[in-house]
């Protein structure tokens, strides 16, 4: 969305193609570190960053991208699931999705009791027992979420918490406490039609135990959304797109912006400050190669 504004403002024709609003900052109900706002939610956030995009020239189709092609004369076509659009330039800004457990009954209870968003989902498990799954800082702010929802949250996590001090701090604090596993392997998810348990394995001693809940919530980190230009590009061992500290990819015309990078970091202010970037120098580009005057 930054993106589009900075290209719009450089009188661009841009268009935002994207298969939901909001992407990541939609599943958090508390952000205090982007500039401006000391307290918002993700959702309060979006809706912001939407209005001020909607003051723009800007085109926005809901539609997933499933190809990117580079043609012979330097331009790009973007096949989404709905139609084939020609682009002089491209900023992939397609982020990140939650990573799965990948273990028997996570798939069949997907939706049923297993959940990958503790904002979204939470809510539905007022008054009943929950595991969260991870050690991260995104697992630690569920289970600190769902101590204010569920009667009894369960932290399983498979070695020491790699989440940042001051959420660990945050959970240390909780006047409900969690219930804490660590050094626990989840290895089944078993239920008749929704959730009924979950088997984790205690990785020193191998002792098997079962924990009764009727939600899971999976937060064991994200896989980045560039499946899509697999073959165009060179990706790391993450499969983010190498871009380089201009946001420029190996492709000229090619930009990329945010998590789906390799930038080390992932922060909606560092997205941001990326796709202002990747849009500053798509038209440095285009100035170079195509007749603005003339679209
Ligand atoms: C639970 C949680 C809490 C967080 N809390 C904070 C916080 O407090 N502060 C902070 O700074 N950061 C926080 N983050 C990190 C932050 O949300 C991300 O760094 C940021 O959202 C990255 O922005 P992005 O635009 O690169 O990607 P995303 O936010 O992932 O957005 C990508 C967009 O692209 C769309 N998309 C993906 N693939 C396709 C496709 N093939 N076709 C079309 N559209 C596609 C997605 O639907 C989505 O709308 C949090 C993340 C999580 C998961």
């Amino acid at each position: 969305m930054t993106a589009a504004v900075y290209t719009a403002r450089k009188r661009l024709k841009a268009l935002i193609l994207t298969k939901e609003f909001g992407g990541q900052p939609m599943w958090t109900m508390d952000i205090e570190n982007y500039m401006g706002y000391q307290f918002v939610t993700g959702p309060e956030l979006m809706e912001k960053f939407d209005e001020q995009v909607r003051k723009y020239p800007i085109e926005i189709k809901f539609e997933e991208v499933i190809g990117l092609g580079h043609n012979t004369d330097g331009t790009f076509s973007v096949l989404s699931d709905c139609g084939e659009y020609q682009a002089q330039s491209v900023i992939i800004a397609s982020g990140k999705r939650p990573r799965c457990l990948e273990v028997p009954g996570e798939k069949e209870f997907t939706g049923r009791g297993v959940s990958y968003c503790a904002t979204c989902d939470g809510p539905l498990f007022a008054n009943k027992d929950v595991a969260v799954i991870g050690g991260g800082s995104s697992a630690l702010q569920a289970a600190i979420e769902l101590s204010g929802i569920a009667t009894k949250v369960y932290l399983i996590s498979l070695g020491g918490y790699t989440a940042e001090p001051i959420i660990i701090e945050k959970l240390k604090k909780l006047t409900q406490p969690v219930s804490e596993f660590i050094g626990y392997t989840t290895t089944e998810i078993i239920g008749s039609n929704v959730v009924e348990k979950v088997i984790l394995i205690k990785n020193d001693t191998k002792e098997q135990i079962e924990l009764a809940v009727q939600g899971i919530f999976v937060e064991i980190g994200l896989s980045p959304n560039t499946e899509y230009c697999q073959g165009l590009l060179e990706f790391n061992e993450y499969r983010e797109v190498i871009t380089d500290c201009r946001t420029r990819t190996v492709i000229p015309g090619l930009f990329a912006a945010g998590d789906a990078t390799n930038g080390p970091d992932k922060q909606i202010v560092i997205a941001a400050g990326d796709g202002a970037k990747a849009a500053m120098v798509a038209y440095e580009y285009l100035l170079h190669k195509v007749d603005l005057a003339s679209g």
